[in-house]
C-alpha cells in the first residue's frame, strides 16, 4: 500500500515542478494552455506523477497496464477511472484500469474568467486543471489496485487524496459548456436564436444546451411535435454560431 504523506508546501512544488516537466516532454502541450491532446499526453503526465509523488511505486509494483483515452462527450466529470469490476478475481498482469478525460473542460478552461478550483485547489491555468483531475485520478487507481474497489465519497479515498495532493474535495469547478453558453453567449434554454446552416438563416428556439445546443426549428414538414401539433426539425448548433434573434417592433 502507498503511504506517502506530503504537506501542502510540498505538494505545491511538486506539481509545479511536473508543469515544467511535463512540458517538455508532451509533444502536443507546450505552454500552460491546452489547445491540443493525445492520449500521449495522458501517459506522459501519468507516468511523472508516479515517479514525482510516488517514487514508481505503480511502474515497479503493479504488473497490469493503464490505458488513457480522450472523450469530448464527458460534460459533467472530468475525468473518469475505469477498472473492471471482477478485478480481484484476475490476474494481476491481465487487469487494464483506463483513465478517461474530458477534454473540453481543458480546451475551455480560459473562456471565463473566475475561481476554478478542482478538489477545493485553486488551479491558476488549464494544463494545472487537468494535473489536479489526474490527481483525483491515481487516487481511484490507487483504491482500484489494493481495495479492488473505488468511491472519491469514501474515507479512505478522502484519506489518500488529502496525504498525496492535499484535496480536499471531489468536485471540480471547472466552466461546463453550459456555463459558457449561458455566461459568454448570453444563451439560454427557451431563447429565440439563429444560425446558419447550409447558407440559408434558420431560427429557432433552444431545447437543451450540452457539448452543443439543441435547437428546434419551426418546419411543417418536421419530425417533432409538441402538444399544440406544431412541427419542428431538430439542429445540434455549436453554441459560437448561434446568433440571437434581434427583438423586432
Ligand atoms: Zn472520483
Amino acid at each position: 500500500m502507498i503511504q506517502y504523506q506530503y504537506d501542502n508546501k510540498n505538494i505545491i512544488k511538486k506539481r509545479a515542478y511536473i508543469t515544467q516537466e511535463f512540458m517538455k516532454l508532451s509533444p502536443n502541450i507546450k505552454s500552460k494552455r491546452i489547445k491540443e491532446i493525445s492520449p500521449e499526453d495522458i501517459k506522459i503526465l501519468f507516468e511523472l506523477y508516479d515517479k514525482v509523488f510516488l517514487n514508481k511505486h505503480l511502474e515497479n509494483n503493479f504488473p497490469g497496464n493503464f490505458k488513457f483515452s480522450l472523450s469530448k462527450r464527458m460534460t459533467r466529470s472530468a475525468g473518469l477511472t475505469l477498472c473492471p469490476k471482477n478485478i480481484g478475481e484476475r490476474k494481476p498482469e491481465e487487469v487494464i484500469i483506463e483513465i478517461r478525460i474530458g477534454v473540453n473542460f481543458f480546451f475551455q478552461y480560459h473562456l471565463l474568467e473566475r475561481d476554478k478550483k478542482v478538489c477545493e485547489i485553486q488551479s491558476h491555468h488549464a494544463l494545472e486543471a487537468l494535473q489536479l483531475v489526474l490527481e483525483h485520478e491515481i487516487c481511484h487507481v490507487i483504491e482500484f489496485i489494493y481495495f479492488h474497489q473505488s468511491s472519491c465519497k469514501g474515507n479512505q479515498f478522502k484519506t489518500i487524496a488529502r496525504n498525496l495532493f492535499g484535496h480536499t474535495s471531489s468536485y471540480h469547478e471547472l466552466p461546463s459548456n453550459r456555463e459558457i453558453a449561458k455566461e459568454k453567449f448570453n444563451l439560454h434554454i427557451g431563447d429565440k436564436i439563429t444560425f446558419d446552416f447550409e447558407e440559408k438563416i434558420l431560427e429557432g428556439m433552444i431545447y437543451a444546451i450540452n457539448k452543443r445546443a439543441t435547437v428546434m426549428v419551426p418546419d411543417k414538414k418536421g419530425q417533432y411535435a409538441d402538444k399544440e401539433g406544431n412541427k419542428y426539425n431538430k439542429y445540434y448548433v455549436p453554441v459560437g454560431k448561434i446568433k440571437k434573434c434581434e427583438i423586432k417592433g
